[in-house]
């Protein structure tokens, strides 16, 4: 694994460990692990900028797993997801409706929806 690759971005002499690529077409930008070429519309960057990457507004960030990266999901993740747990969890109170609504499907036989329905 070469360290000759340096980030690309301004004012940044750390050694590049992943390539960020755009794909114009798609509006995409892919981070991965470092190209082994440099080519055009490629920029390489450091740890610390591929981690604090942002993409202009309207595109979309695909991080692929970078090499020695860990699987175990980081501090920042399990909160992401805590958070997103919490919010779908959450019933407005103002909405009796909704304690009593299950979240699933349930199948119905003919004769209870027809018990169900009659007034
Ligand atoms: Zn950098």
């Amino acid at each position: 694994m070469s360290y000759l690759r340096r980030c690309t971005r301004q004012l940044c002499a750390k050694s590049a460990v992943a390539t960020l690529t755009y794909i114009y077409a798609d509006s995409t930008a892919v981070l991965g692990p470092l190209a082994a070429i440099a080519e055009p519309h490629t920029y390489d960057l450091c740890k610390l900028h591929s981690e604090k990457l942002t993409t202009p507004r309207g595109w979309e960030l695909v991080r692929l797993q970078l090499e020695g990266e860990s699987q175990v999901p980081n501090h920042d993740d399990l909160l992401a997801l805590a958070n997103a747990v919490r919010e779908a969890a959450r019933v407005p109170v103002s909405d009796p409706d909704a304690v009593t609504q299950k979240p699933f499907l349930r199948l119905v036989p003919p004769e209870k929806i027809e018990e169900e329905t009659r007034f």
